[in-house]
């Protein structure tokens, strides 16, 4: 098992995530900036050595709301927002200061769900992501809370570090967080519980472990986490989920810390196809005879014949979930037909289409290209 386990020394660009629960004193509510001071300096260490880092941090609801009389306890939306704008100011500062006392410049990135679920924003992102790196600047990224709406939100900053790594074909993700990485029950509550340092494969048991454990400030729990490591490992982006809570926590990473590493695979999909997989908000559900469901995972594209119902309002290239009959995902696409065409053809042969629509649609409701599978895969 030892021999499997990636060593940092060997990734090239790599994308830490910093939970709000480790750079935020959870009682005084400050940022650490002894801890900070720290984490930059391996920073600096790991450029040093030719490597690209960026950076995606939470924190900015934390330290907003201890400079405002928000209450403690849950805030509602508006005073999230409220508390972000303010406290997103200070947290690009921090990083700021803390990577000039190391001769490094900072570049912050604000995104929505829609930047990353939207294709041209998406590209943009990416472009403004390639030339930061491409100076040598470090990256600060966090969701752009102050816009983000409950509907429209990540809400976690697991999930939208594993979409930015992928987005930049990262080697590896670190999540920083308050725990040394996945256990087979929640070591809190079970002193059975016993810590996996290598998951080569995210299967159904695995997904099982991660219970919803999380801190008072943190957003995502190991649930999250999993759902990070699921983006990631399929585009070909290792994940490590360590504690970042000591000094030096990259330095520890490096010198064999405790920490559970989720495999990159090793053909990794491509990079639209990343895009596809990554999608959080589908804006459609289309349901799966047991037909369908077998072509599909023999490698076919999905004919309307295979389709029983469809759900949602979905528009030509959106992101649908593809689904068998009993609810459980099977893979992620881009429609070929609008939701009212699609039912017209649902349960058709592909050869009717012509006669049902008057034009000549695709033969495929999905074609292969468009469309990752979500299942867990052996190979
Ligand atoms: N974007 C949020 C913040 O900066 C944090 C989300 C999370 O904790 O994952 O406060």
């Amino acid at each position: 098992m030892a021999s499997l386990i990636p060593r940092l020394a060997d990734q090239k660009r790599i994308v830490i995530k910093i939970g709000s629960a480790t750079l935020v004193d959870a009682k005084s509510g400050r940022l650490r900036a002894a801890w900070l001071q720290t984490l930059i300096d391996d920073i600096a260490w790991l450029k040093e050595q030719g490597k690209e880092v960026l950076i995606v941090s939470s924190g900015a609801i934390a330290l907003g709301r201890k400079q405002t009389n928000l209450p403690s306890g849950h805030l509602r939306l508006e005073q999230s927002q409220a508390a972000a704008a303010i406290g997103q100011i200070s947290l690009g500062q921090a990083y700021a200061d803390a990577l000039h006392k190391v001769d490094l410049i900072a570049g912050q990135i604000l995104l929505t769900l829609g930047d990353t679920e939207e294709r041209r924003p998406y590209l943009n992102a990416r472009a403004t992501l390639s030339t930061l790196l491409e100076l040598g600047v470090v990256p600060i990224v966090n969701e752009n809370d102050t816009v983000a709406t409950s509907e429209i939100k990540y809400g976690d900053n697991d999930r939208l570090a594993a979409r930015v790594a992928t987005m930049i074909s990262a080697d590896c993700l670190i999540l920083l967080s308050d725990i040394d990485g996945l256990y087979t029950a929640p070591p809190a509550s079970n002193p059975d519980a016993q810590h996996l340092p290598v998951i080569e494969h995210i299967t159904p048991e695995i997904e099982a472990m991660a219970g919803s454990a999380g801190s008072s400030l943190a957003k995502g729990g190991m649930t999250t986490k999993i759902a990070a490591a699921k983006i990631a490992i399929k585009s070909g982006t290792s994940m490590v989920i360590a504690n970042g809570a000591g000094y030096n926590p990259l330095q520890a990473i490096a010198n064999g810390a405790t920490c559970s590493w989720f495999l990159a695979k090793a053909n990794p999909i491509t990079a639209r196809k990343r895009w596809i997989h990554g999608a959080l908000e589908p804006h459609g559900t289309i349901f799966l005879d047991a037909g369908a469901v077998k072509a599909l995972l023999s490698g076919k594209s999905l004919l309307p014949a295979g389709v029983s119902k469809l759900n949602g309002h979905f528009s030509r290239g959106d992101a649908v979930i593809l689904k068998d009959l009993h609810g459980a995902e099977i893979a992620r696409g881009l429609v070929a037909y609008d939701r009212v065409d699609a039912d017209k053809i649902i349960g058709h042969q592909s050869h009717e289409i012509a006669a049902i629509l008057g034009y000549e649609g695709r033969a495929e409701m999905i074609h292969r290209d468009d469309m990752v599978l979500s299942v867990f895969e052996t190979n």
